[in-house]
């Protein structure tokens, strides 16, 4: 095997169950992240403690690694490119410069035929005040970059509620305005790109947010076959276009008829994911190890149906009694403080042998 060791920029969780996976394939982990003793290094052979876009810091990782990913979305595109100079940068930093702009993002899901909410680019009040007047008064008002867990929006439900002052309000920056989508569920698609082209993904999961962020994911969601064929095809499509290698997390709505609306994407392992960990033989943190370093990818096939639930915040004094349950695998996360909406673990429950998608 080549590649021994991968830099991953970001320490969070996710960078947590990366290194973990790759421990087990005998390859080593630099992470690069500010703040130290993060979840990420916790568990990795070795910690930079800088700024993602550190130079020197950049120059170290890629003198350390044989190749680099990353773990957050909003790691810089110039350090991403900059690195890709001396080093490979899976996923390629195109994906990254996609994600982080919503309107980018839907442009690019569009040009791939993927479907998305109807959209105005807003930069000023005055767009906003066109904007709602086009789709009737109601929709989601959006940050165009940085946003995350539903934070940076704001929802309109009638023409009742027109705003004033609330450019200003949501801090003067580029924002989107979505059509407000009668979804009936909202699901999402983890599938790899290998360094051959190969697309692998795993069952669709059907999620729900509480406050805007993910509460559980359970599988098999309740969609037709051919929607979660669609939701494949998609995923390939947009994979295939970025020319990508690694895990990718695609967020769709599910609409009454069965037809898929994507909202977001993530080039990344992804939350709605971690049931993979438990009920398949190769999760996703590992498919995303095999694909960046060019090892076959696995099989992502589930044996069990599962639902996953983070825990977030104080919930985290459930796990005494997540513990004593059967068939749960309980991840934790090493985080010192339990903050409101802070992700501080999740649990796995399987709920029994595999049945198949069930719309
Ligand atoms: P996001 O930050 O884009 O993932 O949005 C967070 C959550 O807000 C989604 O999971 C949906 O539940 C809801 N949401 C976002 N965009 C829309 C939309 N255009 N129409 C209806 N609901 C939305």
């Amino acid at each position: 095997m080549n590649v021994t060791t991968i830099g991953i920029i970001g320490g969070g969780q996710l960078g947590r169950m990366l290194a973990m996976a790759a421990a087990r394939l005998n390859v080593r982990t630099i992470i690069l992240e500010p703040q130290s003793d993060c979840p990420a290094a916790q568990l990795a052979s070795e910690q930079i403690v800088a700024q993602y876009d550190d130079p020197s810091a950049l120059e170290a990782l890629s003198r350390a690694c044989d190749v680099v990913t990353y773990e957050f979305e909003n790691v810089p595109v110039s350090a991403a490119e900059h690195l890709q100079a001396t080093v490979p940068v899976y996923p390629p930093p195109k994906a990254l410069e996609v994600a982080q702009d919503r309107l980018t993002e839907k442009r690019f899901l569009n040009d791939c035929g993927i479907a998305t909410a109807d959209f105005r680019a807003v930069d000023s009040q005055q767009d906003l005040d066109l904007a709602l007047a086009d789709f009737g008064g109601r929709g989601v008002l959006k940050t165009g970059r940085f946003g995350y867990d539903g934070k940076g929006q704001r929802v309109f439900r009638s023409s009742a509620d027109m705003p004033t002052g609330v450019f200003h309000a949501m801090g003067g920056v580029p924002l989107i305005l979505e059509s407000l989508v009668p979804f009936e569920r909202e699901i999402s698609i983890i599938a790899a790109r290998a360094r051959d082209g190969t697309v692998l993904a795993y069952d669709p999961a059907e999620n729900v947010h509480r406050n805007g962020i993910l509460h559980t994911s359970v599988v098999p969601a309740t969609v037709s076959e051919s929607t979660a064929a669609a939701a494949q095809d998609a995923a390939k499509r947009l994979l295939d276009a970025l020319g990508y290698v690694g895990v990718i997390g695609i967020e769709f709505f599910v609409m009454a008829d069965g037809g898929l609306i994507a909202n977001e994407i993530a080039p990344r392992v992804h939350n709605t994911g971690h049931w993979t960990e438990a009920a398949c033989v190769v999760s996703q943190f590992e498919q995303h190890i095999r694909a960046v370093t060019g090892l076959p990818l696995g099989d992502p096939c589930r044996h069990s149906d599962c639902r996953m639930t983070n825990l977030i915040g104080d919930e985290i004094e459930d796990v005494a009694s997540w513990l004593q349950r059967p068939d749960v695998l309980v991840h934790l996360y090493g985080k010192a403080e339990a903050r409101p909406g802070r992700k501080m673990g999740h649990v796995t429950e399987l709920t029994g042998p595999k049945t198949p998608s069930n719309g």
